[in-house]
This record gives structure tokens, C-alpha cells and sequence, in this order.
């Protein structure tokens, strides 16, 4: 392993490692059914919702930035380096809740354990975020994912307790199955000015 302990290679620059690579590290590798022209997390398959007509592999995966994060398999706290190899793409889910690895070969285990995408989840995403593919500003873009995840998992709830008869539950899967802004699109998304100083680093 290399023992890089500069800047993180891009986003690209990390799935493009994999490309030639991953048949032997990730066999079961969502790439393996869809190819590359769709940024996915490595562990659950989510896809990030971008512009997939962008004409360069580098520009579409460039602007999954901040969808997908670069997780070190080997933790970088424990001494894991910043080689592709080292790094893979993951969704904040999968990210948020990684242990810390000190050893790399545990970690694609994890990665690979992971279970296929939630679907809800997925068209969640995509009716939220799909519009907005290319917004350029990855920081935000984590906050919109994780106020997102937030009202996903209430709607879970909601919908099992619907599902076991909870009458009051069943209103309100209703009332949401009726809003036209359902599933979850920010208030006025494109309207919000980029304050955050953060807003121009790239992904
Ligand atoms: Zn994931």
C-alpha cells in the first residue's frame, strides 16, 4: 500500500482506479450490471442523482460530489492512506455508519456485506434531488441528503404503522400520497442563495 498522506484524489479519480480493478476486490460491484455512467455507492448501490448527459465519465462522477463520499477502507486515523486504492465511493448512509477499519481487507468485506439499495429510498432521492442534478455546491448538497433521510425514515415509520392498522397512520400516508410536492422536495431549492464559504470547493 502506498503511504500518501496528501489530498485526497477526486471523486473521479477514485472510481476510475476501480474501473479496471474491482472484478477481483468486488465481484457481486453494482458496475458489474450498469457500468460506470451512473455514480453509485459501493456498499447499498444507491444511485446519486446527477446529470448522466454530461458527455464525460469525469464530469458526471465529478458532480456526484457530495452525494458520494470518498471513505478510506484502511481508516485514515489509524494510518490508512489517501491512494485510490484505498478509497471508495459511498453514500453518507453507508459512510455514517462504517466502522473504523485498521485493516483494508476488513473493510471491503464491509463493503461488499452491504445489502442492496432500499428502492423507497432511491425514488425518494430521485423525486427530491433528480432536478437539481449538478448543483454546485457539495456541502449543501450533504445537508439536503441528510434532512432528506431524516423525513424518509419518519415516513418508514409511518408506513409501518399504517401497514399494521394505526388508523391515524393511514391518514397521513394518505395525505402525503396526495401532496403533489411528495416525496421530498426542498422548499424553493433553486431560489436559495450559496452563502456558505464552503460553496465553491470542488467535489
Ligand atoms: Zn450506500
Amino acid at each position: 500500500m502506498g503511504q500518501s498522506r496528501g489530498a485526497m484524489p477526486s471523486l473521479y479519480r477514485v472510481a476510475e482506479y476501480w474501473m479496471s480493478r474491482y472484478e477481483a476486490v468486488f465481484p457481486d460491484l453494482y458496475a458489474y450490471y450498469i457500468g460506470w455512467g451512473e455514480p453509485f455507492c459501493f456498499r447499498c448501490s444507491w444511485l446519486a442523482p446527477v446529470d448522466e448527459a454530461q458527455g464525460s465519465l469525469a464530469a458526471i462522477w465529478g458532480s456526484a460530489g457530495g452525494w458520494l463520499e470518498r471513505a478510506h477502507l484502511h481508516d485514515w486515523a489509524l494510518g490508512g492512506s489517501n491512494e485510490p486504492e484505498n478509497l471508495v465511493p459511498l453514500c453518507r448512509q453507508c459512510h455514517d455508519i462504517m466502522p473504523e477499519f485498521s485493516c483494508r481487507q476488513s473493510a471491503i468485506s464491509y463493503v461488499r456485506d452491504g445489502v442492496r439499495k432500499n428502492s423507497w429510498w432511491q425514488f425518494f432521492t430521485d423525486g427530491a434531488f433528480g432536478a437539481s442534478a449538478g448543483f454546485p455546491n457539495p456541502p449543501f448538497k450533504v445537508k439536503l441528503l441528510r434532512d432528506a433521510y431524516v423525513r424518509f425514515t419518519e415516513i418508514e415509520r409511518l408506513v409501518a404503522a399504517a401497514t399494521k392498522g394505526d388508523e391515524n397512520a393511514v391518514v397521513r400516508v394518505q395525505k402525503l400520497l396526495g401532496d403533489a410536492s411528495w416525496p421530498a422536495r426542498p422548499p424553493r431549492l433553486h431560489d436559495r442563495p450559496v452563502t456558505d464559504p464552503d460553496a465553491l470547493a470542488t467535489p
